[in-house]
């Protein structure tokens, strides 16, 4: 890509201004470039005495120092941000309960729950002033390359079009732009929902992460305040539906059961709501003008917390293909720096996604040799200060590099 040359164009578009594309676009216009954003509508501001947002992140440490390299973290933390500091797992089935702490691996905390909502608003917050341009009221409907130029034209669904150097499509799992430019995902429908509510607990959390795994799937109790968790409970399609529709008190003695009343008595305080769950990752991470990040990239099963994490990751390695650039006298990335970020965040999301899936797969198979099996890795994981430590690191969203067979590349775990 050309040096900066040429005034009246736009650095980077990006499209989409979920948490994914407000990070990246705020983190490059800290770096000097000119950033456009498109997004239809900018999100609720979030409000302190209104109930909390449904959808509750466990924020790794790896993401928190993006968030304070980005300078929105203190106002995130300041307001409703809970630390936990422990992770119970345990197997309805086999084995016994694995608990692991901070502590254990040198660090103050495993990671933060936070409401999306907060995010959100701490980063348009800090995009509004910024440079970054915004475009609301429309969405991105088709992309071409001049030929001549080089340079990208991004055409709007209200007539307008932009022209750029680069364009980053952060649109959510249903990317518009990455269908438009013929990139296929390939994945799996789980035919599951994640169930979230927010409950209040007769026993303390005690600063714990707590995830049951069941047959049916998955059950997070994440802490969110005084006696009060967030879940995530995942479960077949109609399970969760049925689930959904119990009146409160049948709710609350299922959800006990199904924890094995760890936290004593539940009382349900808010409305409950289930997101249908798929795996889905994109074939390409990079197509000619088109950058993929966060869920318009990969979406993963939510049994790890991972991912938004995840899409916070390709913002940190993205960042630094744009410093990389930039010290190369470089307007934006160039084919090296594409190929060099398309090769790290494919195979890292890869990786996740593949073993989140076959996590998933192991944990629901109902035979006898499965929960064995489970039983033994518990135990050995129990049993073993590096693995610990390992499991510790993936969850802290530190993951160590191995090679990935299937792209004779090097990736993370
Ligand atoms: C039940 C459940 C629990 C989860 N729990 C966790 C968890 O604990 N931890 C975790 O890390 N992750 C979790 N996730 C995953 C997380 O929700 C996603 O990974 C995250 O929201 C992805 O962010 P994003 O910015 O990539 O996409 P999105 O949040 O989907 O944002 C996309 C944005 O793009 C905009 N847009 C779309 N198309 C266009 C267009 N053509 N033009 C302009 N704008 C466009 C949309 O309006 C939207 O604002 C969970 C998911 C589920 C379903």
């Amino acid at each position: 890509m050309s040096r900066r040359v040429r005034s009246g164009v736009t650095d980077v578009v990006v499209v989409g201004g979920g948490i994914v594309g407000a990070a990246a676009a705020l983190g490059m216009a800290q770096q000097g470039l000119s950033v456009k954003l498109v997004e239809p509508r900018r999100p609720p501001p979030w409000d302190a005495t209104s109930a909390p947002d449904l959808r509750v992140y466990a924020i790794s440490p790896a993401s928190q120092s993006l968030f304070e390299q980005l300078g929105v973290w203190s106002a995130i933390q300041s307001r409703r941000a809970q630390a936990y500091r422990h992770m119970e797992v345990w197997d309805a089935v086999a084995g016994r309960p694995m608990r692991l702490s901070a502590q254990e691996d040198g660090r103050e905390v495993l990671g933060h729950i936070v409401e999306s909502r907060l995010i959100l608003d701490a980063l348009w917050a800090a995009l509004e002033g910024s440079d970054v341009r915004q475009r609301l009221g429309a969405s991105a409907v088709a992309l071409s390359v001049d030929s001549d130029s080089l340079l990208r034209r991004l055409q709007l669904s209200d007539g307008e079009t932009i022209t750029t150097r680069l364009v980053v499509s952060a649109e959510g799992a249903n990317s518009p732009l990455r269908r438009a430019q013929g990139i296929a995902t390939q994945g799996r429908d789980y035919a599951q929902q994640g169930v979230v509510c927010f409950v209040e607990t007769e026993s303390d959390h005690a600063d714990t992460a707590w995830q049951r795994f069941l047959p049916t799937g998955p059950l997070a109790f994440l802490p969110f305040g005084e006696r009060r968790c967030s879940i995530v409970w995942t479960l077949p399609t109609p399970e969760a539906t049925r689930v959904c529709r119990l009146p409160p008190a049948a709710f609350e003695s299922e959800l006990e059961r199904a924890f094995d009343t760890r936290l004593g008595r539940i009382r349900l305080c808010s409305e409950r709501v289930g997101f249908p769950l798929r795996m889905q990752l994109a074939e390409r991470m990079v197509e000619g003008p088109l950058v993929l990040m966060g869920d318009a990239a990969h979406a993963v099963h939510p049994l790890a917390g991972q991912g938004v994490n995840l899409g916070l990751a390709d913002v940190s390695e993205w960042l630094a293909c744009v410093a990389a650039a930039r010290t190369q006298q470089l307007a934006v990335p160039g084919s090296r720096g594409l190929a060099r970020y398309a090769r790290r965040r494919r195979s890292d999301s890869w990786w996740a996604a593949q073993t989140f899936d076959a996590i998933e797969r192991i944990y629901s198979a109902p035979q006898l040799f499965p929960s064995l099996l489970r039983g033994h890795a518990f135990s050995l994981v129990s049993a073993s200060a590096w693995l610990r430590r390992q499991v510790i690191g993936h969850a802290s969203g530190q993951f160590p590099r191995v090679k990935n067979p299937s792209h004779g590349m090097t990736c993370t775990l």
